[in-house]
């Protein structure tokens, strides 16, 4: 080491920053050329009612690489956000959900289902957002009642009047919106009331200890109470066992979600929009 260099100096050649840079300059490629090549899929992960019901899904996007197999959004998500990459990702993810949507309409046992989708800050920033949401629900032909956007509470550290105006012109169209991961984020109760939510999601770091932790059953009893004041329905996210939902069946929850219910699992397979290929003759 140098000492000339002093404690605080930027090291312009310390390797393992090196290699964190190579890396994500590797993974922002691949993902672009992934995104391309349809490698990217949506999962679907039941959300059940108080009689364990599924009444709708979770969309959960994968990226299966053909090299390291299935990667979890963690490990993209992150980068794609940072680099813009998000943009046409969270795109194909709306359109590739009208779809399934559409398909699920006409399936009587899926007619009445939901499906989430998951936003980044960043989609909801674009200028041309209310319109792109309209195009892809148009063009699949789905029902806009049963398009929900799952939002986090970082969204409301950007433009909070912006931010309410398109999620007014979205809501005005049918379209629902759920506060992903509550409880774990900045949140002002003030905006929350202005937003028009029809969702509070229990996040699942809070359903994990419910049984053993006396705070966390407070919490969740808490938020319960803060979204019947408010109007608004709960999805306790991360059920993973009979007790959790007992409890929380008890608490006055009525959605939940979690590996007790169900895996995320594949949703149908995307055919391609264009026509079948013509039948060879004879
Ligand atoms: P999220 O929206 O909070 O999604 C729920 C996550 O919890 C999913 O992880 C799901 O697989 C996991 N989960 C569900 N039930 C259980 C359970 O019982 N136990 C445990 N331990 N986990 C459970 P996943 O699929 O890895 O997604 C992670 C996050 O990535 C999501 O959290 C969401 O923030 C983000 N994400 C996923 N798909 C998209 C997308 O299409 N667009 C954007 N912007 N973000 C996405
Ligand atoms: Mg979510
Ligand atoms: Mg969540
Ligand atoms: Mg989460």
């Amino acid at each position: 080491h140098s000492k000339a260099a002093g404690r605080n100096a930027v090291r312009f050649f310390d390797p393992a920053m090196q290699a964190r840079v190579v890396q994500r300059a590797t993974l922002q490629r691949e993902l672009r050329h992934g995104l391309r090549d349809g490698e990217l899929a949506l999962f679907g992960q039941p959300i059940v009612d108080a009689q364990a019901q599924t009444c709708g899904q979770e969309a959960l996007l994968r990226w299966r690489h053909p090299v390291r197999g299935m990667v979890p959004p963690a490990e993209f998500i992150p980068v794609a956000e940072q680099t813009g990459l998000i943009l046409p990702i969270g795109q194909w993810v709306l359109r590739e959900a009208c779809r399934v949507l559409a398909r699920w309409a006409a399936d009587p046992a899926r007619a009445g289902w939901t499906l989430a989708v998951n936003l980044s800050a960043r989609q909801l920033r674009q200028p041309d957002f209310v319109a792109s949401v309209q195009a892809a629900l148009a063009d699949a032909g789905a029902d806009p009642r049963r398009l929900k956007l799952e939002l986090t509470e970082s969204l409301l550290l950007h433009d909070v009047e912006d931010t309410i105006a398109k999620m007014e012109a979205l809501a005005s169209l049918g379209i629902q919106f759920a506060l992903d991961d509550f409880g774990t984020g900045y949140s002002s109760l003030a905006y929350l009331k202005r937003l028009p939510l029809t969702q509070l999601k229990i996040d699942r770091s809070f359903v994990r200890d419910l049984l053993s932790d006396p705070n966390d059953a407070a919490i969740a009893r808490t938020i319960l109470q803060l979204a019947q004041s408010l109007e608004m329905e709960v999805v306790a996210e991360g059920v993973e066992t009979v007790g959790q939902y007992e409890v929380l069946r008890a608490m006055g929850c009525r959605l939940f979600q979690g590996y007790h219910f169900g895996r995320p699992a594949p949703l149908e397979p995307a055919d391609p929009p264009a026509a079948a290929p013509a039948q060879p003759a004879g």
